[in-house]
């Protein structure tokens, strides 16, 4: 049940004690909020998805680098942007984002829609909030947030009950955040609201005794803070196995596979993968003739949104495999080239360089 906010909190004072925190310690200096073009702000939004700031960047910067505009963006081939997401994890914002450049190019004329939140909000991986975010950072339009950040310190502050991805919880916090979204310094406002929730109304343990709401706050009230945002309701965690096999030539590569763009590490570059040893060996009498395979690694497991993958590595050696195919190189595992690669293979690969150089030491 959510209580009627404390008089305090009427938009105007929430927006003044806001705003004088932010102007004494929020974050003024981050690499996007110069040049805030919308290109460059949606590029930070969505590698600030599940992503702290800390680690975006050095992602950012590289990425703004190499793709310092919408258009060159959309001219890349997949696999270069993937390369500089790696790393990142949740690939999908990667493949969304080349697909919106594209989308921006050929159907903007290479110009954001910020004047329409629904054309926004209808680009590849854009959401409402994320829309929103784009409009009021890079224009100074009016538009309404609410990403994690600003959700957790609403359901604090209002000590709203139930999981926020329920559709009326979820409605609840969009008109809280309407209701205090101000007309004049929308910039600040958002930035502010991100960097309230960032840095003090923290996921673990909130830093009250320096949050400008500490005396208003229902939950801090309550000594609640921690049952604020509700969790979504837990389902066991399904598991699944993967043998992932590290086929290696006589020069030491390592043969990868490019796989499908749409579904689980779309458009990555990952190892050969079965579910079943069966599938394995059948797959190697096909496609490598006299493949040798080792004792597996040790097993380690994978932890994805909506279940847990655990892989096993079998190494093997081939001295020569039939027709390689469009979707599959070999590559050095010291060197794997401009390509994406999902977070376990690059671990793999990275524990083979030691192998591979004594086999070069070897020769
Ligand atoms: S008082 Fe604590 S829980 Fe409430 S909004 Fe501030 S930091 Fe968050």
């Amino acid at each position: 049940m959510t209580e009627t906010p404390p008089e305090i909190l009427c938009p105007d004072a929430f927006r003044r004690r806001l705003l004088a925190w932010f102007d004494v310690h929020g974050r003024h200096d981050l690499p996007w909020q110069h040049d805030r073009t919308p290109y460059r702000v949606w590029v930070s939004e969505i590698m600030l998805q599940q992503t702290q700031v800390a680690t975006v960047i050095p992602y950012f910067e590289r990425f703004m680098a190499r793709f310092p505009d919408v258009r060159s963006l959309a001219a890349a081939e997949q696999d270069e942007v993937l390369h500089l997401w790696t790393g990142l994890g949740y690939y999908a914002r990667g493949r969304n984002l080349h697909k919106a450049a594209r989308v921006v190019v050929d159907e903007h004329g290479g110009d954001f829609p910020v004047h329409s939140l629904d054309a926004m909000a209808a680009l590849p991986g854009i959401g409402r909030s994320t829309a929103g975010a784009i409009i009021a950072q890079s224009t100074g339009q009016r538009a309404v947030i609410l990403d994690g950040n600003v959700k957790r310190v609403l359901t604090r502050l209002h000590a709203v009950a139930g999981w926020p991805g329920r559709p009326a919880v979820e409605r609840r916090l969009w008109a809280l955040a309407e209701r205090y979204t101000p007309e004049a310094r929308v910039v600040d406002f958002t930035q502010a609201m991100m960097d309230l929730g960032a840095t003090l109304c923290r996921r673990g343990q909130p830093d009250c005794q320096r949050c400008p709401f500490e005396d208003v706050c229902l939950a801090r009230a309550r000594d609640e803070t921690r049952r604020f945002p509700e969790s979504k309701p837990k389902k066991a965690t399904p598991k699944r196995q993967a043998t992932m096999l590290l086929l290696q030539d006589a020069d030491g590569r390592v043969l990868l596979e490019q796989r499908p763009s749409a579904g689980l590490w779309g458009g990555l570059w990952c190892l050969p993968q079965f579910e079943t040893d069966d599938a394995l060996q059948a797959w190697l009498d096909a496609h490598a003739l006299g493949a040798r395979l080792e004792a597996p690694w040790a097993s380690f497991t994978h932890v994805f949104s909506h279940f847990r993958l655990e892989i096993t590595p079998r190494p093997a050696r081939v001295a020569r495999l039939d027709a390689v195919g469009e979707a599959r190189r070999w590559v050095d595992p010291a060197a794997p080239g401009d390509i994406g690669l999902a977070a376990p293979v690059k671990g793999l690969l990275d524990a083979l360089r030691p192998f591979t150089l004594s086999v070069q030491d070897a020769t």
